[in-house]
C-alpha cells in the first residue's frame, strides 16, 4: 500500500477483514477511504469531506450509518 489517502482497492478491503477491530459497514461501503503506511492503516470516511454529519475517522466498528452505500 502507498503512503497516501486513496479509494480502497478490493485487495485492501480483504485486508481490513483481518484487523483486530473490524471496520464493520465501512469495509463494504463505497465511501471508504484508506490512509495507509507500512505499519498502519486508518479507516477514513470519504463522505466527511462533503457532509459534516459524518466523522472523518469513524469509531470502529461502524454498525449503523445513514451514509452507507454498498459496493
Ligand atoms: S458512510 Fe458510513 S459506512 Fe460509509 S465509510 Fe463513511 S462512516 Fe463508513
Amino acid at each position: 500500500m502507498e503512503d497516501e489517502d486513496h479509494n480502497a482497492t478490493d485487495e485492501e478491503r480483504r485486508f481490513l477483514e483481518k484487523l483486530a477491530v473490524p471496520p464493520g459497514l465501512c469495509a463494504t461501503c463505497e465511501h471508504l477511504r484508506l490512509l495507509a503506511s507500512r505499519r498502519s492503516v486508518f479507516v477514513r470516511c470519504g463522505l466527511a469531506a462533503v457532509d459534516p454529519r459524518f466523522p472523518k475517522y469513524p469509531p470502529l466498528p461502524v454498525r449503523v450509518c445513514g451514509g452507507y452505500k454498498g459496493v
